[in-house]
């Protein structure tokens, strides 16, 4: 079968249905794998016009995250190219951690605090071993299904499609979860810097506001010596030799109790040793799992228990009128369809498109072109955004037939 035909095919078994959000790397759809029944969320990548083509590496690492499954990792149920994007397929998640911190609503106890922070390390503890870091850990990344379970979500994606801070400004965010290390342009670092991210989510819970958060790389840095002390030498022997070290002011090491007044002190021990600066001397992953803040009272929330925000409403076709939002571009009118009978999805029947149905139609806004039951808009051309993806080896389009075969055989 043609490489297009083959794209299509896999692409044909989702519904897309509307725009969960934008992330680092696409957008993200909601839709309803055809086969199975099942809610999915559907992360459009662009790839780049034919001559880019799909990079190898990409394909292989994607590979390994499908192979990643794991009660507290989102699984990758399938991924595929499709015109000049690459498609993965996550389970559907309700909502996710940032939601939860921020909803004035919710009291979070010290035992939902521990549940979601334990959830949180028996994720990447699963990924150390098996050597993947997830590189971008922020609350955001973590998403919670209808079941209370959390579950990493965007596990490698950072180091398969490049560092997010670098491409796209709406992502300096992650910097506040960023470690010393990184901030201090180590080339080599390892599951530290996933257990450093931790360590700010888990303080973020405790405050309910992010802990360090810097405007820049330097002020970053500064932040975190304000609050946890100037490392010396001595603590972090490795520091002086990074390729952007730069001397701080010394400011000694305050208790931590002055900032988490309310914390138990299994909590902050464990905290400290989550923020421990020198990498090599960082609690691991699975040493946090181990530590008596997990077994002393009161024990983790039970997930189905957990308190949640109220599930995200259908988006309104009015949502994504918005200037300053992205440009849709509309399907054309035939490539839509009622779908009769498939109301069990999904509540009511609305018109519904495969995925990236649309081909060179008219650019207009989704306000524009959908009546009040339509789903969201069809197709976001993510090139509106003029963003392109990084420079990285590639299949020329000589070499696409073996993109098929491999696709063939991977997904
Ligand atoms: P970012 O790159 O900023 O981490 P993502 O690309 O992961 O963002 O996601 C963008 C939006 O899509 C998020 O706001 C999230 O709510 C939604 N989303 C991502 N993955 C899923 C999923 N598996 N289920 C439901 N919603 C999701």
């Amino acid at each position: 079968m043609p490489e297009l035909d083959l794209s299509k095919k896999v692409a044909d078994r989702y519904l897309k249905r509307e725009v969960l959000g934008e992330g680092t790397y696409g957008v993200v759809y909601k839709a309803i794998d055809t086969e199975t029944g099942q809610t999915v969320a559907i992360k459009k990548i662009r790839l780049g016009k034919q001559k880019e083509g799909v990079n190898f590496t990409a394909l292989r690492e994607i590979k390994v995250l499908k192979e990643l499954k794991y009660s507290h990792i989102i699984e990758l149920i399938d991924a595929f190219p499709h015109k000049e994007n690459l498609h993965l397929v996550f389970e559907f998640m309700e909502t996710d951690l940032e939601a939860v911190i921020r909803d004035r609503n919710i009291f979070l106890s010290p035992g939902d605090i521990k549940s979601y922070l334990q959830m949180t390390l028996k994720g990447l503890a699963f990924c150390h071993k098996k050597w993947v870091l997830h590189r971008d850990m922020k609350p955001n990344n973590l998403l919670i299904g209808s079941n209370g379970q959390l579950k990493l979500a965007d596990f490698g994606l950072a180091r398969i499609f490049g560092s997010p801070d670098r491409r796209f400004t709406h992502q300096v965010f992650a910097r506040w979860y960023r470690a010393p290390e990184l901030l201090f342009g180590t080339k080599q670092y390892g599951s530290g810097v996933d257990v450093w991210g931790a360590a700010c989510i888990f303080a973020e819970l405790l405050l309910r506001r992010p802990f360090l958060q810097g405007s820049s790389d330097i002020d970053q840095l500064g932040k975190i010596f304000a609050a946890l002390g100037t490392p010396s030498p001595s603590q972090w022997p490795d520091m002086v030799y990074l390729p952007d070290y730069v001397e701080y002011q010394y400011v000694p090491t305050p208790p931590l109790r002055s900032l988490f007044p309310i914390a138990s002190d299994d909590a902050l021990d464990l905290l400290s040793k989550m923020f421990t600066y020198d990498p090599k001397v960082r609690i691991s992953a699975q040493q946090a799992l181990e530590h008596r803040y997990f077994t002393s009272a009161p024990l983790p929330t039970e997930p189905d228990k957990l308190p949640r925000p109220a599930p995200k409403r259908e988006p309104k076709a009015s949502d994504f009128d918005s200037h300053e939002g992205p440009t849709v571009l509309s399907p054309p009118r035939k490539s839509r369809r009622v779908i009769p009978g498939r109301d069990g999805f999904e509540g009511n029947s609305v018109q519904r498109d495969k995925v990236d149905d649309n081909v060179g139609n008219s650019r207009q806004t989704a306000g524009d072109t959908t009546g009040k039951n339509d789903p969201a808009p069809m197709s976001l051309d993510f090139s509106v955004f003029g963003l392109k993806p990084p420079n990285r080896p590639t299949i020329n389009s000589a070499d696409r037939s073996h993109l098929k075969r491999k696709l063939d055989l991977d997904f």
